[in-house]
C-alpha cells in the first residue's frame, strides 16, 4: 500500500473543453482530478472531460500491472462540485462505470432545481435518450449517491472530508481532503467578494498543504467585463493563500479562451507575490512528502525526440533566483517539423525519411535521422523546385541512445 499522496490533473479547463493548438501545454480537458492516498483509497474530484482519460489510465493500469480479478476492480469516491457541464461532461465516457466489479460512491448536493436525488438525475440524464446512445442500464457498475452539504465533515477511505459551499452560480461546493500524508483543498468555481462565502474559503484551506483555486480570469477582467460570472483570479487566489497560510497554491479552472501564454502570464504574476504558485496543467502529478511537494510535469516534448551529442550556452534562472549562464550538453531534441527544398513533388499524407547532418566531426556529433509525414506542397523559389512542409513522427520500434 503506498503511504504517500498523490494527486493527478486530468482536466484543468474551465467552462468547455478547448482543441487549439495554443492551449495544448496546459490542456483543453475540462476538470477532473485523483487523489490517491495512504492505504490506497481512490477520489476523482469532479467529472469533466478529463475523466475520459482517467478511465483509459485505469484500464490500462488494471490490465497491464493487476491480473486478479479481485484487485482489477476500482472502488472510488467521486465528488461533485456541482452540475454545470464542465465538471459532469465526462460521465457518459468513463468506460469503469460500465464494468460491473466496480463500485462508486458518489457526492454532491441537493440542487434547488433538481430536488432530490440531484446527481443520480445529472448522471443518467446524460445517458437518456436521445442524447447519449447507450442506455444506462449498460452502466453496470456500483453506484452509490451520498447527499451532502456544506459544513458537513466525514471520513471515508483514509481521508477527512469537509464541504464548503462557495459562490457560483446555482451553487459550488469546495471540498478539503485531510489525509496521513498532507491536506489539499479543492476550491474552483468561486467568485470573491461576498463575506460569507470567502469566509467559508478561509476555513476551509487554513493551513493547507495544497490549494487548488480557481484562477480563471485576469484581476483586470474579474473587477470589469467579467463580474459576477462566478469565478476569480490569481490575484485572488494569492490573497486567499496568504491569509489561509496554505503551503502551495495551485491556478486551475483556466479559461477556454486563455492561451498557454497567457496561463504562463498569470502563473509568473502570482509567483511574484507568492512564489509557491504553480499553474495547473493536464497530467501534473502532486505527490505529498515529508518535506512538502513534489511536482512533476507531463511529458510535454510533442514531436520526435531525438537522440543527439551538442554543445550549447543556456542562461536562465536558478530555483533560488539568481541568474546563471552555463555551457551544457545537449542529449536530445525534440523536432516538430521541417520546410524543405526539393526537386520532386513527393505525395501528401505520405512518409519521408530525413536525415540531417549536424555540424562538427563525425566523431563527436551523431546525424539526425527523422521519419516525417508530408503536410504540404508548394512551388518552390525555383522553377523547378517544390516547398515541402513535414512534421516528423514517432519512429515505428522504440529507440535507443546513440551515446
Ligand atoms: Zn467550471
Ligand atoms: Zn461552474
Amino acid at each position: 500500500m503506498p503511504n504517500a499522496a498523490k494527486l493527478k490533473f486530468w482536466g484543468v479547463r474551465g467552462s468547455t473543453p478547448t482543441v487549439e493548438r495554443d492551449t495544448w501545454r496546459y490542456g483543453g480537458n475540462t476538470s477532473c482530478l485523483e487523489l490517491t492516498v495512504p492505504g490506497g483509497g481512490r477520489f476523482i474530484l469532479d467529472c469533466g472531460s478529463g475523466l475520459r482519460m482517467l478511465g483509459k489510465h485505469l484500464r490500462t493500469t488494471a490490465e497491464g500491472l493487476l491480473e486478479s480479478p479481485r484487485i482489477n476492480s476500482i472502488d472510488a469516491q467521486v465528488l461533485v462540485t456541482h452540475y454545470h457541464w464542465d465538471h459532469i461532461q465526462g460521465m457518459p465516457f468513463f468506460q469503469p462505470f460500465f464494468q460491473p466489479q466496480n463500485r462508486f460512491n458518489f457526492f454532491s448536493f441537493r440542487s434547488k432545481q433538481l430536488g432530490r436525488d440531484s446527481l443520480r438525475q445529472v448522471l443518467e440524464a446524460q445517458l437518456a435518450s436521445p442524447y447519449f446512445p447507450v442506455d444506462v442500464g449498460k452502466m453496470t457498475a456500483e453506484r452509490h449517491f451520498h447527499e451532502i452539504n456544506g459544513g458537513d465533515t466525514w471520513d471515508a477511505k483514509g481521508a477527512h472530508i469537509t464541504a464548503a459551499w462557495l459562490n457560483h452560480p446555482q451553487g459550488c461546493l469546495g471540498y478539503r481532503l485531510d489525509t496521513a500524508a498532507g491536506s489539499m483543498v479543492y476550491a474552483t468555481d468561486n467568485e470573491p467578494g461576498v463575506p460569507e462565502f470567502d469566509n467559508n474559503l478561509l476555513r476551509l484551506a487554513e493551513g493547507a498543504d495544497v490549494l487548488i483555486y480557481d484562477s480563471q480570469y485576469s484581476p483586470e477582467q474579474l473587477a470589469t467585463t467579467r463580474k459576477g460570472w462566478g469565478h476569480s483570479s490569481w490575484l485572488e487566489g494569492v490573497k486567499i493563500a496568504r491569509q489561509a497560510k496554505v503551503k502551495n497554491l495551485i491556478l486551475f479552472h483556466h479559461d477556454p479562451e486563455s492561451s498557454s501564454r497567457t496561463v504562463d502570464g498569470f502563473l509568473y504574476a502570482a509567483r511574484q507575490e507568492f512564489p509557491e504558485t504553480w499553474a495547473a496543467m493536464e497530467g501534473m502529478c502532486l505527490t505529498f512528502v515529508e518535506r512538502g511537494l513534489e511536482v512533476s510535469l507531463p511529458e510535454a516534448r510533442m514531436g520526435r525526440r531525438r537522440w543527439v551529442r551538442l554543445a550549447a550556452t543556456v542562461s536562465g534562472q536558478s530555483e533560488d533566483g539568481t541568474a546563471f549562464e552555463e555551457r551544457a550538453a545537449v542529449r536530445d531534441l525534440s523536432l516538430l517539423g521541417a520546410f524543405l527544398s526539393l526537386s520532386r513533388r513527393p505525395m501528401l499524407q505520405s512518409e519521408l525519411r530525413v536525415v540531417i547532418q549536424t555540424a562538427g566531426d563525425a566523431e563527436s556529433s551523431a546525424p539526425l535521422s527523422l521519419r516525417a509525414t508530408v503536410v504540404r506542397c508548394e512551388p518552390g523559389r525555383d522553377a523547378n523546385e517544390h516547398g515541402v512542409g513535414v512534421v516528423f513522427i514517432e519512429e515505428a520500434e522504440p529507440e535507443t541512445p546513440e551515446g
